[in-house]
């Protein structure tokens, strides 16, 4: 069964880009969660993925999704693979996908699923996403799904012109905000708006504390 109940809820609330729509109900989000949670993978709620992570609530993939508008064959960067599922969206949509997770097991989970998957074009890099990935850079678009306290100026930077970046930044489970970062052509200032209140787990910079399995 895929995902077409979760879907009509998300258009039900106000998801309109039909593309996202499509692709998301392509993917069954129980096959990107563990065992043990997988009864609630139909519901629009974020669920633990170990480690002290989440895949995120469909609503937000689906949001962040249609206002990041991936484009057939863009280049995107996402920082914060997890369970994988955004990605997936993302590589459905035709963006050739560069993936950063700072958590190996995460990461090698996610990359054994996608590949089984077969989605598309995604590349997958262990280490901290708050650098980016200077090697591939420029992006044509870039995704945060962690959110740090302030905009990583690496992220910026590996945006080619006329690039967009999406990211929730602010303090560990307090108030953190969705924004929009458009970088304009030149030198001009980069244009800066904010989204909806949201809450992400931490990006963190560097290695990651030990969580408890
Ligand atoms: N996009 C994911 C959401 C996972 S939650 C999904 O669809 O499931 C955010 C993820 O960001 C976690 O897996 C966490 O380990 C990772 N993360 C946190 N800080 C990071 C960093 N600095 N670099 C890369 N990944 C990071």
């Amino acid at each position: 069964m895929s995902d077409r109940e979760l879907v009509e809820g998300l258009r039900r609330n106000g998801i309109v880009d039909t593309r996202v729509l499509e692709a998301m109900s392509g993917l069954r989000r129980a096959d990107f969660v563990p065992e043990s949670v997988r009864g609630s993978a139909s519901l629009d709620a974020p669920l633990p993925i170990g480690e002290g992570q989440t895949i995120s609530q469909p609503y937000i993939v689906a949001y962040m999704t249609q206002v990041l508008a991936p484009q057939p064959g863009e280049r995107v960067l996402e920082i914060g693979t997890g369970s994988g599922y955004q990605a997936a969206v993302l590589a459905r949509l035709g963006a050739e996908v560069f993936t950063v997770e700072v958590r190996p097991a995460l990461a090698r989970q996610a990359r054994e699923r996608l590949e089984r998957l077969g989605l598309g074009t995604l590349h997958f890099r262990v280490g901290d996403g708050t650098l980016g990935w200077p090697e591939e850079a420029p992006f044509d678009a870039i995704l945060g799904t962690a959110a740090p306290e302030r905009l990583p100026p690496a992220l910026y930077q590996q945006l080619r012109p006329g690039g967009r970046l999406l990211v929730p930044v602010g303090p560990q489970g307090g108030n953190q905000e969705l924004i929009r970062v458009i970088r304009p052509p030149g030198d001009a200032a980069p244009q800066v708006e904010k989204l909806l209140a949201v809450r992400f787990v931490p990006m963190t910079v560097g290695a990651p504390a030990i969580q408890p399995h």
